[in-house]
């Protein structure tokens, strides 16, 4: 497929990289692709970054028929760029637009027209300790009809944002907050779909979970209230007794790319890592017989995320001594350094750009 280029004529300022938070700044292009029943995949474009005009009847609007994914671009010391995994988010989107009967995209398209839209902004990558350049590839339905079914057209975009050190001030534990009252995801729904109706369906408690002071929210699962499914927008795993546990995948967990690369590291150096069910009442009996020495959260923007404080019903409980462990330490400082090119990478992960 042909791709098309058209440069803008006003470039933005771009922020001092100390400047940087979360996806607030938008990089000068975008790449567009649209599918037409008749045409499929067409129109590959990157264009000046703009405003995507729609009639108010377009169906992502109503009914949520939508896909994204999320992944980061690296500087290295040597100035060169490099990705992490980005076959595992292709794959994941395709499965995503698989479950919302969505098109899939070829592989390859996909990476490709990912890395000419890098190449064409490889100055909005910054450069300090810990900064990225966070990669949004989206997919939305946009037949403008009310009628609920698929729809036949769909707009496939990619949007840059740089984005700054998530631990600026040090590796900081969250507080979080074990509802009964909410479920995220169930088996058989979308759950292990990347899916804006997933983040809707977290937002009430998660407000709830901020007016109690704590962080994020920590899902069980939805049929018994019983097993620990995910946090927030992160997977979760536990320590306890030296033994590494996360939720084992059930359809209803959102299979993270951070959680398999701390699995495969865990395994590579030796250490028992279980992917199986554990119940919230596990984790509160592990803590009482002191053997639950920490628990963490892993997701691409914070890559590990320790945990602090944990609150399920009248209980709370502190995480080892409430700061970050040895063992997310150790996974965020691996991941990382193969992430900037710090460490070789016996994966496999890095794909330079
Ligand atoms: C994206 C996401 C994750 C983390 O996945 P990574 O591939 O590690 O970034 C975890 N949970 C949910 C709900 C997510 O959307």
């Amino acid at each position: 497929m042909d791709l098309t280029i058209t440069m803008t004529k006003h470039l933005k300022p771009k922020p001092d990289d100390s400047e940087l938070n979360f996806g607030t700044i938008f990089t000068d292009h975008m790449f567009n692709l649209d599918y037409h029943p008749d045409q499929r995949w067409h129109n590959a474009r990157i264009e000046p970054y703009h405003c995507i005009e729609m009639d108010p009847a377009t169906m992502v609007l109503h009914y949520g028929q939508a896909i994204f994914e999320g992944l980061k671009a690296f500087k290295t010391s040597s100035g060169g760029i490099q990705l992490f995994r980005p076959m595992e988010n292709i794959r994941r989107m395709n499965r995503s637009a698989h479950a919302l009967c969505m098109k899939q995209m070829d592989e390859n398209l996909f990476l490709e027209s990912l890395k000419a839209l890098i190449r064409i902004e490889k100055d909005w990558v910054p450069g300090a300790p810990g900064t990225s350049l966070y990669i949004r590839p989206t997919c939305i339905a946009m037949d403008p009809f009310l009628g609920v079914r698929s729809s036949y057209t769909f707009r496939f975009f990619i949007i840059l944002s740089p984005v700054g050190a998530y631990y600026s001030e040090g590796f900081n534990p969250i507080k979080i907050w074990v509802t009964k009252d909410h479920v995220r995801a169930v088996r058989g729904g979308l759950g292990e779909a990347k899916t804006p109706g997933n983040y809707a369906a977290s937002l009430y408690a998660a407000q709830k979970a901020h007016e109690a002071g704590y962080t994020q929210v920590l899902w069980l699962d939805g049929v018994e209230l019983k097993y620990v499914e995910e946090v927030g927008s992160m997977n979760i795993f536990f320590v306890i007794n030296d033994e590494i546990i996360t939720p084992i995948l059930n359809g209803s967990i959102l299979p993270g790319i951070t959680r398999d690369s701390v699995i495969e590291l865990g395994k590579k150096w030796g250490m028992k890592v279980t992917e199986r069910k554990i119940s919230i009442d596990e984790i509160i009996e592990a803590h009482s017989s002191r053997k639950l020495q920490e628990i963490f959260g892993t997701g691409t923007a914070a890559v590990v995320s320790p945990v602090g404080e944990l609150k399920y019903d009248d209980k709370i409980i502190t995480v080892g001594d409430g700061q970050a462990g040895p063992v997310a330490h150790k996974f965020f400082d691996a991941i990382t350094d193969i992430q900037y090119g710090r460490s070789k990478d016996p994966f496999g992960w890095i794909v330079p750009v």
